[in-house]
Order: structure tokens, then sequence, then C-alpha cells
């Protein structure tokens, strides 16, 4: 078979229709490439409601489509290619970074764009190898696709393949791919990248190439009209707010990132790059999942302002667009105001309160300072109080501390401001506000370590647990239990 006729039987197979993209910006964003192919492919994990939202045929995981997604094949239609960005790393100008190792595969007709993570070197590579190891792409995978489910935005993973190529990390590992798919992989970091060498043209078009896709309404919007006309500033401002919500939405859930350097930061506030992350385990505010993370940088309750310092580094690199810098730095104040209402607004939602009321940030900090006194269980906590709340047994919340007289005074609190709230609504929207199933290290542990036998029965299972995570999935206790001891000895460092 020639291996033209090859490209278009893996597009068959796939059926997407590719149409033109980020690579209409030019050769000044990207480089155009080829994955380099992995022996003896085989599937690792896959995700059938991203399938289906991608338009994918329902049975598309053919040994075609298998050879396609991890680089093996050139999917014709395609033009691979590996996106060029800078950026902050740890607070410090990092210089160039670029896609190393992720390639961008084009984008499909329905609005998403596809990408092979660890699909091999590219020009951005620098002393890495291209690849990604099994163990962090199915960690990615599957909290791509479990954050997603709990209704935050993020990134999407269709599917993991696997090889047995050797990879060098600590340890011999072996390689595998991620297919990826957003709307967009623009970061913080594009612009930083244009901003930094002067080249305002490219930076103006890069800008005007988001706006256009993603923000039009920077551009008319009343909204917007106390910029004037201004509609950079106008997207520095709606960046900072869609920023200041997944801030809310990650504070809420207990979700750690670990490694928020500006590269990681969506352009449009989605959750981008799993690496060290972490659902908390323990509420402990200082939390810091990230081994590498020696100074806390990225601790959880870092996490909002370090956005916000993130925010900044984008300013500054909008600016030659903005023209003054005042325009510019207001552009970020609403941040100050959008992310404390979006998060009272979340935890509202987490303790069944469908409208505010004076006491509720009191209410809030009070638990949360309880739940840090003696590092309890973040989403056992919740979902044992929306249990409770549901008619559940009170000691059940009660048995998780110590220190009854608190949680006693607390739980009052608590039921004298539900007097006024229907208790069955209640109940009914705080199962929806509190998840079951959280993507915890060790669960990931267990289904990677699995893998690695070539078992992936139990990336199945927990991927089907987070996919529905509100849900009580009845037989799966044990994936909704307390972690067991060996879980804190787990370090997630940057290395995958
Ligand atoms: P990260 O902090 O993992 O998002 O990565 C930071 C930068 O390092 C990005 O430019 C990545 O593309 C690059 N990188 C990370 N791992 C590798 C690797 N194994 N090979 C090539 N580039 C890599
Ligand atoms: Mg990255």
């Amino acid at each position: 078979m020639s291996l033209l006729a090859e490209e278009d039987t893996v597009q068959a197979h796939l059926g997407l229709r590719w149409v033109p993209g980020f690579s209409e910006l030019g050769p000044a964003f990207f480089t155009s490439l080829r994955p380099t192919p992995l022996p003896a492919p085989y599937w690792v994990g896959h995700s059938d409601p991203l399938a289906r939202a991608l338009g994918l045929p329902p049975d598309w995981r053919t040994d075609e489509a298998l050879a396609g997604l991890t680089g093996n094949v050139q999917i014709a239609g395609t033009s691979p290619l590996a996106t060029v960005y800078s950026g902050h790393q740890f607070g410090v100008w990092a210089g160039q970074l670029g896609d190393g190792r992720a390639i961008l595969l084009g984008e499909i007709d329905t609005g998403w764009e596809l990408q092979l993570k660890g699909a091999g070197r590219t020009p951005y590579s620098r002393m890495g190898d291209g690849r990604a190891v099994l163990r962090s792409s199915i960690r990615e995978f599957l909290c791509s696709e479990a954050v997603h489910a709990l209704g935050i935005p993020t990134t999407r993973a269709l599917c993991v393949t696997g090889s047995d190529a050797p990879v060098v990390r600590e340890e011999i590992e072996t390689a595998a791919v991620v297919t990826r798919a957003a709307p967009s992989f623009v970061r913080f970091g594009h612009f930083e990248h244009f901003a930094a060498a002067n080249r305002v043209d490219e930076l103006r078009a890069l800008a005007d190439f988001v706006i256009d896709r993603f923000y039009p309404a920077c551009r008319h919007d009343a909204r917007f009209e106390h910029f004037g006309g201004n509609a950079y500033a106008a997207f520095l401002e709606a960046v900072s707010e869609r920023t200041a919500a997944l801030m809310a939405q990650w504070q809420s859930v207990g979700f750690c990132h670990g490694v928020m350097n500006t590269d990681n930061m969506s352009i449009l506030g989605l959750t981008i790059d799993y690496g060290p992350f972490q659902f908390l385990d323990g509420f402990d505010p200082r939390h810091i999942c990230n081994h590498s993370d020696t100074g806390g940088r990225y601790a959880y309750n870092q996490q909002p302002n370090v956005a916000y310092w993130n925010l900044f580094c984008l300013a500054q690199a909008l600016l030659p667009l903005i023209g003054v810098q005042e325009v510019a730095v207001a552009a970020l104040q609403s941040y100050k105001t959008v992310f404390p209402d979006a998060y009272e607004a979340r935890m509202r939602a987490k303790l069944g309160l469908p409208a505010s009321a004076p006491d509720d940030r009191a209410l809030v900090e009070g638990v949360l300072k309880l739940l840090a006194q003696e590092k309890v269980d973040y989403t056992i906590f919740w979902r044992r109080l929306a249990d409770h709340k549901a008619g559940g047994d009170p000691h059940a919340v009660r048995d998780l501390f110590l220190d009854r007289t608190g949680i006693d005074t607390w739980l009052s609190a608590f039921a004298e401001r539900h007097a006024r709230v229907p208790a069955a609504q209640a109940a009914q929207s705080m199962r929806q506000a509190n998840p079951k199933f959280v993507l915890r290290n060790h669960l990931g542990q267990q289904a990677i370590e699995a893998a690695q036998r070539k078992d992936f029965s139990g990336v199945a299972t927990l991927l089907k647990l987070l996919e529905s995570p509100f849900e009580d999935h009845a037989g799966h206790e044990a994936y909704a239990g307390f972690p067991p001891d060996w879980a804190s000895t787990i370090e997630i460092s940057c290395s995958s």
C-alpha cells in the first residue's frame, strides 16, 4: 500500500472533516513537521462521550485509527505542526519553550483542535525526548475527562495509545500518546513570546485570531464600553474573568494544578497541561502537590493569586496592543471581585444554598477552618454533608472530626441557615455540587500499575466513575473511600 493510500485509509476510518485553523496564522507561529512513529501501538483508554462530541463513528477504534492517533501514519487532510511559545516558569522568565512534545494535527469542522501529546521531538523539545510516559498519559487522560465531568472548563482527551518503546525518566518507563482536544491550545505564553521579541505585528495577528474566534464580544459588546472600543483591553478583561471563574472552580473542588507557569495557562480559561496535579485528600490549604515545587509557589491556597500574577504577565505582553498601561491594569481589576464572587457562589452551591445571605462567607470560612484543623478528607466531608441533608446519618459527618463541639456548633449554624430552604431541593442540588468520585492520586496509581502490566480494565472502570462523579455507582464504594496510608507517600513531580 502506498503512503498516500494509508493516509487516506486512516482518514476514512476517522471520518473527520479538517478545516484551516491555527495554521492560517502562518509560519511565524509554528513549525510544520511529522510525528515520530512508535513501534506496535495498542489502545490503553478512550472516551466515548468525547468521541461522540467530535463526531467519530461508533466503531472508530480501528487499527488504522490506532496508527493515525499514535502518529505512525499521517491522517490525510491534516497539516501537523508544533507551535512556538515562551513563558514564566516558577516566577522566572524562561524564554522560548513551545510544543516540545505535542503535535497539533489540525482543526475539525466542529471547532475542535486535535493534538498528539508525546508524538516525538520538535524544534522546541530543547533537551527533552518529545515523549510522554504511560503513567503521566493515563493521569492526563483520566483527569481531563474527570474535570470536564465536574463541569470545569478543560482541554479534553480522546484516547491514550501505548507502545513498549522505552522512555528514560527516573526509571525506564514506556511511551504513550494522548490525543487531546480543545477549541484552542493557545496559552498566555504564546503572547509573551511575541511581546518579548518585540514582534508587534505577530502579537496583533495572534490577538486578532483569538478574539475573532473566541472573544468576538470584545469588539462590540456594551459590556466592554468602558474601554472605549479598545478590543485588546476588553480581551484582557474577558480572559481575566474566565481565569477567575476557573480558579473558583478549582478551589471549590480541591483541585491543585501543580505547575501554574504562564505557558500552562490557557487563553480560553481551560484547565490545561495535567502534570503533577492532585485532588486534595485531607483538607490542607497549604498543600503542595508537585514534589519539584519545593518553595510551595503553586500550593493549593496560592492558586488564585498565582493566576492573577500570570494575568499580569499577559497584561504586560498585551501592552503594545492596549497602548496605555493604566488601561491594561484597569482590565485586570475585575479579577478581584469576579474570583471571590464566583468562589462564594461555588461554595454556596456545595452548601445547598440557592441565594446568598450576609453570613454565608462566615459559614464557609468556619467549616474550612474545622476541616483544616484536622485535615479532614475534603471530598468525603462534602459528600457526607449532602447525604446528611438528604436524610442520611448525621453521625457520618460528625465522625469525621475529633473536635465534636466545633462541628456541632457549625452544623447548628448550617441547619439554621437551611431553615428557609426547601430540604428536598437542597439535598438534590448538594449532590450535584459535591462529587462522590474524584481522581485521587492513589486511584490513578492503581490503574497505572495495572496498565503497566497490560491490564487496562482499571483505566476503563475509573473513567466510567469519573464520567458521572455525582452519581452513586453502587458497588464501587471503594473508589469513594478514604485514601490508604500509602497515598500520602506518592510523589508526583514534573517528570512525565
Ligand atoms: P510542562 O511544564 O510539562 O508543561 O512543560 C514545559 C515545557 O517543556 C514545554 O515546552 C514542553 O513542551 C516541554 N517538555 C516537557 N517534557 C518534554 C519532553 N519529554 N520532551 C520535549 N519537551 C518537553
Ligand atoms: Mg506545559
